[in-house]
């Protein structure tokens, strides 16, 4: 396939503007990269963070997206994992220095030099894009483009932050029931974990989206779930959700947050952290967490729920994730080689 010289991307090119569609040159890859044909492209909240701004220092103008599902057009030098033609995703963590003393200890997602992919580094809300092999992973066959598209970050982080809350777990709690919550609860209930859904108030399309996926209960954030959490997700970026959450969990349990963005969090007694229960935050990913999801995601199997849009309808994917509009997720499809 001839590659050609400039390629339609919507770009941000400062906070708090609409992207916008341009006619750019198609990238280069360097030794060590790939250049995607991109097919799929999802949209994460995190996206929503970057346009607005909540997030510091973004490359500009930049291409959003790390959920990218598209296939090798050509290697740059030294490529050896992959192939022209293969299928591929590019997550979240670009790349990272291998050097520090997090990669050292295989804290990657910690490392002090990572990059990341549609926000510090070029990502995927385009027809092209380039990605270091090393941070790219083969995706399994059952799903297509845009059914694979949500596990590379929804999936990939959902899962981390799932692992964080522990191996004993029974009644699971997940807070926001966006594209995260609905892989993160087929996975936990496959593990026989029991799962509450806690949506914004009266938001009751989610509440109902979360039944049919398999909660055993589902309701406001604000309400008393009929049994006591033995740990709670928190996937929407709302700093009061962590003392509700720790109100309706049980002794020893975790609230595990798994955004890069909150809004400030209240002070709240002591008493609702007392007799050891833990409140973390889950970052990044590691490549590991990315094959353990890509593996147990077709044994489940875990289906991805989406809406699909056009590349020059990513603002409007956005603007839709901003509201709540969407049940699951939001991906952008490209149109094929013409
Ligand atoms: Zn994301
Ligand atoms: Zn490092």
């Amino acid at each position: 396939m001839e590659i050609p010289a400039t390629m339609r991307a919507m770009l941000l090119e400062a906070p708090g503007t609409p992207l916008r569609l341009q006619e750019i040159a198609v990238p280069r890859p360097a030794a060590g990269q790939l250049l995607i044909r991109v097919h799929a492209c999802g949209v994460c909240r995190t996206d929503l963070h970057i346009v607005d701004g909540e997030l510091p220092q973004p490359k500009l103008p930049l291409i959003l997206g790390h959920e990218i599902v598209g296939s090798v057009v050509t290697c740059g030098a030294g490529v050896a994992r992959f192939r022209r033609g293969d299928r591929v995703g590019v997550p979240w963590l670009a790349s990272t220095c291998g050097r520090c003393r997090y990669c050292r200890r295989g804290q990657e997602n910690l490392c002090d030099q990572a990059c990341f992919t549609g926000y510090t580094v070029d990502g995927g809300y385009a027809e092209y894009a380039v990605a270091d092999q090393r941070y790219c992973f083969s995706l399994p066959p059952g799903y297509d483009d845009a059914a694979a598209a949500p596990l590379l970050c929804a999936g990939l982080i959902g899962y981390r932050t799932y692992r964080m809350a522990g191996a004993q777990v029974e009644h699971l709690g997940i807070y926001g029931f966006g594209a995260a919550a609905h892989i993160v609860a087929q996975i936990a209930l496959y593990q026989g974990q029991q799962v509450y859904a806690f949506t914004r108030p009266g938001d009751l399309p989610a509440q109902a989206f979360a039944r049919r996926l398999g909660a055993v209960w589902a309701g406001d954030a604000c309400a008393a779930p009929p049994q006591l959490l033995d740990a709670a997700l928190i996937f929407a970026p709302v700093g009061t959700l962590i003392p509700a959450a720790l109100q309706v969990t049980a002794k020893g349990g975790s609230v595990v947050c798994g955004g890069i963005h909150m809004s400030d969090i209240p002070a709240f007694p002591y008493r609702l952290l007392w007799e050891e229960r833990l409140i973390r935050s889950v970052a990044n990913l590691t490549r590991q967490d990315g094959e353990e999801l890509l593996a147990i995601a077709p044994q489940v199997p875990v289906r991805t729920e989406f809406q699909t849009f056009t590349l020059d309808q990513a603002n409007e994917a956005l603007n839709r994730l901003r509201v709540g509009a969407l049940e699951g997720a939001a991906v952008l499809v490209m149109p094929g080689p013409s």
